[in-house]
């Protein structure tokens, strides 16, 4: 309810602006209209009502229409009021009011509502007014105080209606913030030839230019600006058409910036010759344009360092470093899935990798189109320019790949179905065969037809600017997942201060490496394993090599072996000879990932592990000779529980380095990706120089949740259903796995006071999970190489969001 102060605060005012304007409320001669509008703090564009033409009765309209050149305009206002009022405070269906509206036009062959003429008019106002008396049983109000406090009341209102509540729970609007309701004087755009309407910003809200933009009409509606019945000319015309209005509009539009400090989105009317500001606030944008404004505004005095950061959403500053559609681009959407690894790819269609392989070799772009994929895919994955997936989810291997490359990719793909055997795809009822060309959008996770026009992105001198800013502010660090010297370069141009994991199972495949590696695991002896080993020695080392020297000068984390080793070998199917086979079932588990991979691999096989850390130390010796310079490794043992484990481990990797006289290794920790792990931290943390949460494998384990089936399975229902709000592979369940993981820092810190402590999940790209880690006190997060931006501003934001501690703090370097 609307309280009787307000009541009379809104009748004192209402007279304060009849004196001031000369008008008179619900006066025959020179009425006073007014429109009610919402006025949330946050603007919810489109989500709340609005009454305009407010004052209008049957008197004062045929007062007003006794003009004959304002007749139509008079009797067009009167019906739209009666058309809005009658929808937003009687609640009639708004189609109803459109039906007599077309009914009409149809009687009268009129094509448009501009057609229709004043008789037509005061036909339709009198349709309107017997479609209000059937529905509310009263007449439309004739009192425009009536009026205005049925407005007042519906527009307040308005803040619970469900679109407003959907809006608010989408953008986390909280739904006590509440709203104001403005009452304003009605302007006109269309009363004559002086008259015009226009919307303009302070700035371009799609490149962030300075200098206002915008578009206009003359002779207009705001209304005919936003459904473009009429299309309006650039505000270069205004200037040259209404000189004095336009440097008015400029004065003021700069001021108005000036004072709300943002870029503004300002509506105006002119009413012959007069200009009028009708609302002003802050104006969205894209990602360039907000990044541009918020440095432009930095450097203008305007703001300070700290607001620049929060202006800018994290995941905006995504959409700066892939290729994106073109969103006028007219496009045919095949089919949606999950929007795996953002930015946007076209190319012809391959099925397997070696297709894929072969394709790009011709130079062509190709789209690998998957059931699912497997480390083993991996050069097919390198070969394509974007993937889509039938199966998995975000965590799932080829989404994290992609996100490591930089490459779109659209995974659980609806009705994709792959006949590997004719070699097509079915996709909503359309065939695709190899070399058809289709566009993955991975932004969107849409699947579209035929190629689409892509804009091109990368860092620019004001996004590092901006990231510099971040840099200073944040108290995490940011490292990368990267595996190749190419993801190394990658991480370290978009600002990586390390790798926060290298995962070497890569090294493992490859045409002249995987015949090793299965030698190496079919062998009859000890010494026929050892053969395999010392021949794959030389590979790896020349792999850690490169890696480190393109992170010269920053830490470099490796994890030894952690997937199982049947991935190595073929499909039973596939088996060469019985030997192969009868090792294929050897090693064949139910559950391989909760069976022999991570550290159980190393204390089964310790060999391997052998094998990868004397790479490592010769590695890091021959680049300590030949720069100069010693590479900061780290060593990480995957899929640790137990003391006893890391004990081994540690063991087997120090005499290892001291048998190669290697002093490089400033480190050898462990991931921590298992319950027991947390629970039992302090046993591991005095044994382990750093932690790293793999929260990939404990999210897995902890919910008991497989992140390779699960995602395209019941979490879709899951999450479609509200059983849970977040995929807890994309953002970190903080009250169940974080619970784990607030154990293992405390634990962990109890036992060793100089523990490092890292993520290198999924999650480490996070901005929510990123702040819950600052919250924890981790000391970086480690994410793929193009999330790296996202991450800095990310962790900028949650130093600024606790206040205090790691603000803004230049670093003068
Ligand atoms: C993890 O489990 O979070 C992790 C980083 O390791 P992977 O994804 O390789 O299992
Ligand atoms: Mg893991």
């Amino acid at each position: 309810e609307v309280p009787a102060e307000v009541v009379a605060q809104i009748d004192e005012h209402v007279r304060g602006l009849e004196a001031k304007s000369g008008l008179v409320f619900g006066g025959a001669a020179r009425p006073l209209l007014l429109s009610v509008r919402s006025g949330a703090a946050i603007s919810m564009p489109g989500m709340m009502d609005t009454v305009l033409d407010l004052g209008l009765n049957d008197g004062v309209v045929e007062s007003l229409a006794a003009d004959r050149s304002r007749a139509r305009f008079a009797l067009d206002s009167y019906r739209r009021l009666i058309q809005m009022y009658g929808n937003v405070v009687a609640g009639i269906d708004a189609a109803r009011f459109e039906h007599l509206l077309e009914g009409l036009k149809a009687e009268r062959g009129a094509g448009t509502d501009v057609d229709l003429g004043a008789d037509d008019l005061r036909d339709l106002i009198a349709r309107y007014r017997s479609l209000y008396l059937e529905e509310t049983g009263a007449d439309f109000p004739q009192d425009p105080r009536t009026q205005l406090l049925g407005a007042v009341r519906a527009v307040f209102a308005s803040w619970n209606s469900p679109r407003a509540r959907t809006y608010r729970r989408t953008y986390a609007i909280p739904d006590e913030l509440g709203t104001a309701v403005n009452v304003m004087r009605m302007v006109f755009g269309n009363m004559d030839e002086r008259s015009a309407t226009g919307v303009c910003f302070s700035r371009d809200p799609s490149t962030g230019a300075p200098g206002l933009c915008g578009e206009y009409l003359v002779d207009a509606q705001g209304e005919d600006v936003v459904a473009g019945i009429r299309r309006p000319s650039s505000l270069v015309g205004m200037q040259a058409d209404f000189p004095e209005a336009y440097a008015q509009l400029e004065r003021t539009v700069g001021l108005l910036e000036r004072h709300y400090r943002d870029v503004q989105d300002v509506e105006f009317t002119i009413e012959s010759g007069h200009l009028f500001i009708l609302q002003t606030r802050s104006a969205k944008r894209t990602a360039v344009a907000a990044v541009r404004a918020a440095v432009a505004m930095v450097e203008e005095r305007l703001i300070a360092p700290e607001e620049a950061l929060g202006r800018i959403e994290p995941e905006q500053v995504e959409q700066l470093l892939h290729p994106t559609l073109d969103p006028r681009a007219d496009v045919d959407v095949l089919s949606t899935g999950l929007a795996a690894s953002p930015g946007a790819a076209s190319g012809r269609v391959a099925f397997d990798p070696e297709t894929a392989v072969r394709m790009s070799a011709d130079a062509e772009d190709v789209i690998l189109v998957r059931s699912e994929t497997s480390p083993d895919d991996i050069h097919g994955l390198v070969a394509a320019r974007g993937i889509v997936t039938a199966h998995g989810g975000i965590a799932s291997h080829a989404a994290l790949v992609a996100r490591g490359m930089g490459k779109p990719c659209v995974a659980s793909c609806e009705g994709l179905v792959i006949d590997e055997h004719a070699r097509t795809a079915t996709l909503a009822g359309v065939t695709l065969a190899e070399g058809d060309v289709l566009t993955v959008d991975g932004t969107g996770g849409r699947v579209i037809r035929g190629a689409v026009e892509l804009r091109p992105a990368g860092i620019d001198a004001r996004l590092a600017t901006l990231l510099g800013w971040a840099d200073d502010t944040a108290a995490v660090a940011v490292r990368a997942n990267a595996d190749t010297p190419e993801d190394a370069s990658t991480a370290r141009r978009l600002g990586a201060r390390g790798i926060g994991l290298c995962r070497t199972e890569h090294m493992f495949f490859g045409e002249e490496r995987l015949p090793v590696v299965q030698e190496m695991i079919l062998a009859a002896d000890a010494a026929g394993r050892q053969d395999a080993l010392d021949r794959l020695l030389p590979f790896q080392q020349e792999d850690f090599e490169q890696l480190f020297e393109t992170m010269a000068g920053l830490p470099v984390t490796i994890r030894l072996l952690d997937p199982p080793l049947h991935e190595f070998l073929p499909p039973l199917e596939q088996a060469t000879d019985a030997r192969m086979r009868a090792r294929i079932l050897e090693l064949r588990e139910a559950n391989p990932m909760l069976g022999t991979r991570g550290c159980r691999l190393g204390i089964e096989w310790p060999e391997i592990y052998e094998m990868q850390v004397r790479a490592i130390a010769r590695a890091a010796n021959a680049v300590t000779g030949r720069t100069g310079v010693a590479p900061e490794a780290e060593i990480m043992i995957p899929l640790v529980a137990f003391g006893e484990e890391l004990d081994r481990l540690r063991g087997l990797t120090e005499r290892t380095l001291a048998e190669e006289d290697c002093q490089a290794v400033r480190a050898i920790g462990t991931m921590i990706e298992l319950p027991r792990a947390c629970v039992r931290a302090g046993e591991l943390a005095r044994r382990a120089d750093f932690f790293s949460f793999g929260t990939n494998d404990l999210t897995q384990t902890a919910l008991g949740l497989s992140r390779d089936d699960a995602e395209g399975a019941f979490l879709t229902e899951y999450l479609e259903s509200g059983v849970l709000a977040h995929d807890p592979f994309a953002t970190l369940d903080q009250e169940g796995v974080g619970e784990l993981m607030r154990q293992a820092v405390e634990g962990g810190r109890a036992a060793n006071d100089r523990l490092e402590i890292g993520i290198c999940g999924e999650h480490g790209g996070d901005p929510e999970s990123i702040a819950f880690c600052h919250r924890l006190g981790l000391d970086y997060v480690s994410c793929s190489p193009y999330r790296v931006p996202v991450a800095r501003l990310a962790a900028a934001r949650a130093a600024l969001a606790e206040g205090g501690a790691g603000a803004y703090a230049p670093s003068g370097g």
